[in-house]
């Protein structure tokens, strides 16, 4: 079976003399797609590849052609050199590879007789290069992605951090003295939060922290910002907001967080929260800021927790 296409083509041209003058893996094959011959790169390149076999056995054409067989009738009908990329089926050598086909044809009739394949080796290796060099890039992105997101949140609330929060106020602090553009500073403390530590657990006083975090983000602006500070302590800047609006705002949320429950496996809980609130002043800096605000805060400790408080 393996002799026939080769021997039948062999009769119209030499398909030994053809391939051994070609460096790239390359094969011959009937107008039926039969493999007749292929070359020693081509047998490294393709091992399971036999002569006689159809090439739609090993292979299928992915690119241009959309299939092996419309592939065959394209070579038939039209001379000069086409580009193809295939895609083998093999599990051992998966991939795709380009190249390029042309028809043969007969010496005695000049009619086609076979279909010559050729694997464009170096543009295979240039673009498996290409491709690993793209997902290298991608793989890449994605871990800075996560830096950037790790490096600015909080995990447990998903709330902005700590350090995003320090060089948002400098940069607040710079845009007031060029643009008039204020706001308000609030820092915010869940009331009696160690007992709330000490009576049912850590894991329910994160749930508590979470739910907190959550009730301050959901009715705040896209322009606000809000970030847990660190404990039980979160800190809000309301952009473009009087100290007066600000207080308003801060009494809803206060009110909201009060009639919220905490529903945990083991318990259902009720918390409240301080609020020490402060006007961004044009000659502020983050610390003189952050001092008034942590001030206000205290008196509202002071005169009994659960309320808001202005300095
Ligand atoms: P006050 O009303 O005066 O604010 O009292 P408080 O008990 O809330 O304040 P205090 O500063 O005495 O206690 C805060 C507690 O928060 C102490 C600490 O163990 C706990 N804590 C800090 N970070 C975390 C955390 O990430 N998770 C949990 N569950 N607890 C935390
Ligand atoms: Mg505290
Ligand atoms: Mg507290």
């Amino acid at each position: 079976m393996s002799a026939e296409p080769v021997s039948l083509i062999e009769k119209h041209i030499s398909t030994e003399v053809i391939l051994s003058s070609i460096k790239n893996p390359a094969l011959v094959m009937s107008l039926s797609g039969k493999v007749a011959r292929l070359n020693p790169r081509c047998r490294q390149y393709l091992p399971d590849v036999r002569e006689g076999r159809s090439l739609s056995d090993y292979c299928e054409e992915a690119g241009v052609f959309g299939s092996l067989r419309k592939m065959i009738c394209h070579a038939r009908s039209a001379s000069g050199l086409h580009p193809c990329r295939l895609q083998t089926k093999s599990p051992e050598t998966p991939g795709s590879w380009l190249g390029f086909f042309s028809v043969l044809c007969s010496q005695i009739t000049h009619k086609p007789i076979a279909i010559l394949l050729e694997v464009d080796d170096h543009k295979v290796e240039r673009e498996n290069r290409l491709l690993a060099l793209d997902q290298e890039a991608e793989n890449r992105l994605t871990v800075l992605r996560q830096f950037h997101q790790d490096g600015i949140h909080d995990p447990l609330t998903g709330l902005k951090n700590r350090r995003y929060m320090d060089s948002f106020l400098k940069m607040e602090c710079d845009l007031i003295k060029r643009q008039s553009v204020g706001g308000t500073l609030v820092v915010v403390d869940i009331d009696h939060f160690k007992r709330i530590n000490d009576t049912y657990g850590h894991n329910v006083g994160d749930k508590v922290i979470s739910a907190v975090a959550h009730r301050l983000e959901k009715r705040l602006r896209d322009s606000d910002v809000a970030c847990r500070w660190g404990g039980e302590e979160f800190v809000l800047f309301l952009h473009n907001t009087s100290g007066y609006q600000a207080f308003s705002t801060c009494e809803e949320l206060r009110t909201l967080i009060q009639h919220h429950q905490v529903e945990s496996e083991s318990c259902s809980l009720q918390v409240t929260v301080s609020f020490g609130l402060t006007t961004l002043q044009t000659q502020d800096s983050p610390q003189s800021l952050f001092a008034r605000a942590d001030e206000a805060l205290y008196q509202a400790k002071m005169m009994g927790r659960n309320q808001v408080q202005v300095v």
